[in-house]
């Protein structure tokens, strides 16, 4: 459709070098355009002109003190992408790759995946270069408060509300929390994924991983079939894979592989997750050390050869571009049959073409990630409520939401004549409510 592909030519013009974003665009204008033609009125009011656009990009100099006394300068970002159906909400990411193009990549996936939660939360993103590994707590600690002592000016618990992501987990955003309060003298929800001392839900650490796993499951489900005794590969081993481990274990699956960005390891009767938890989350060490507790497993340098190791359902859980056309292939050939992207933007648009074209079931990150922003949503709505709801009730509404999104998702790829295409679904049903929103806004 014209119309979509100009505005798509624009964006790639005017926001020349940021190729994620692009890829991202790419993605999500590719599948809108039955809504568009069913609503004239969108062009006629510049509303994909608008939904491309941030509404704001905050980019800020963060600089900080070493254990030595040096100092270090690092770029800080935000991005408010969409506040149509809620105030931004998206988290942060500390990895050195952050630039604006992943972030603005992030949030425009974002914008959709919160649309699609059926909470009212609009998209942001925002992170900085800060490479955290490596680095002592009090480094940490450092880093994180000259970055909140910039970005507390934009954020707020009823204008934006950040929560992790690669690289910033509980400590990280204990210590961001710390300085907001300090400088702010406010103990308010503006950070999601908080202790559970100060404000935090019950289930925030497992949500992403488990709510995955959820919707892997009513997709398995509606096809006659379960997690038991399905061989499942998972990349990463940070705080999504750890857990969508977890609860796919629970469900009798044996998951073989998983990695960290030196290497994977390959443990052919099953992960030991504690050995996993261990050395990820007590330690902060590497994969690797897995095999010299595990003695039968085996370590090899390098990600990408984890796809080559045969299963039945794959869950990309580390980050963006990680399974390519050739990994895709490779994977189709051993038999995948489920893939659902724990990671957001995992897969290139090459792999998401071979995977639909080989039927395989592919579910995609704005809608199979999604648990981890809608409990970030509850833990909002208990903060406002001054309220503290119990595992079992967070862990229950999380898997109510996973389903309905999956049949949200479907519903809609029935409806514009796509069944089965959940890319194009997920796509059409988050954006309905934010482009109905926008309208209603009048231009602006
Ligand atoms: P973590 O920082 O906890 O873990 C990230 C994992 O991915 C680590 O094992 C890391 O390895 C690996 N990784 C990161 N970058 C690369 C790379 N370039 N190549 C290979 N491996 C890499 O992050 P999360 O688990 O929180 O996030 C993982 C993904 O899930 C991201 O795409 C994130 O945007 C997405 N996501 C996260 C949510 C959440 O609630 N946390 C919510 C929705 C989506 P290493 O330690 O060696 O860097």
């Amino acid at each position: 459709m014209k119309y979509v592909q100009q505005v798509l030519e624009n964006l790639k013009k005017n926001n020349p070098n940021e190729p994620e974003f692009h890829q991202a665009a790419t993605e999500i204008l590719s599948t809108l355009a039955p809504v568009v033609e069913k609503h004239p009125e969108y062009e006629a009011a510049g509303l994909l002109e608008r939904f491309v656009e941030p509404e704001r990009v905050v980019m800020f100099r963060v600089p900080w003190v070493d254990d030595k006394g040096k100092v270090h300068v690092n770029k800080g970002y935000r991005v408010q992408f969409n506040s149509a159906i809620g105030p931004y909400k998206g988290g942060l990411r500390f990895h050195p790759s952050v630039n604006l193009s992943i972030i603005k990549f992030l949030g425009l996936e974002q914008i959709l995946k919160n649309s699609l939660t059926g909470l009212p939360i609009g998209g942001g993103k925002g992170g900085s270069d800060f490479d955290p590994k490596g680095k002592s707590d009090r480094e940490i600690m450092n880093f994180c408060q000259s970055f909140m002592t910039e970005l507390y000016r934009h954020v707020g618990a009823d204008t934006d509300v950040p929560a992790g992501d690669i690289g910033v987990g509980g400590r990280e955003i204990g210590y961001l929390f710390g300085q907001y309060k300090r400088i702010r003298n406010e103990h308010v929800g503006v950070l999601t994924g908080r202790g559970l001392t100060y404000g935090g839900s019950l289930v925030r650490t497992e949500a992403t991983g488990y709510g995955l796993v959820y919707i892997t499951e009513e997709a398995l489900k509606a096809r006659g079939d379960s997690f038991e005794g399905k061989t499942v590969i998972i990349s990463g081993s940070g705080n999504v894979a750890i857990y969508a481990c977890e609860k796919a274990q629970s469900l009798g699956a044996k998951v073989v592989a998983m990695y960290d960005s030196d290497g994977y390891i390959h443990d052919p009767d099953g992960i030991n997750l504690e050995v996993v938890k261990d050395i990820k989350e007590v330690k902060r060490g590497r994969i690797k050390e897995y095999v010299k507790k595990v003695k039968k497993a085996i370590y090899k340098e390098g990600c990408k050869g984890i796809w080559t190791i045969p299963c039945d359902i794959a869950l990309p859980c580390a980050t963006q571009n990680e399974i390519d056309a050739e990994s895709a292939k490779i994977l189709v050939k051993n038999g995948v049959k489920y893939v659902a992207e724990g990671a957001n933007m995992p897969s290139t648009l090459e792999a998401i073409e071979v995977f639909q074209k080989s039927g395989v079931v592919f579910l995609p990150a704005k809608a199979a990630n999604a648990g981890g922003v809608a409990t970030s949503a509850l833990e909002m709505a208990q903060s406002s409520g001054r309220m503290f709801w119990s595992f079992e009730e967070v862990d229950a509404k999380l898997k109510n939401i996973m389903v309905s999104i999956y049949h949200n998702m479907e519903d809609a790829a029935k409806e514009y004549g796509c069944e089965g295409n959940y890319v194009l679904g997920a796509n059409i049903a988050g954006f309905i409510k934010v482009a109905t929103a926008m309208m209603a806004h009048g231009i602006v």
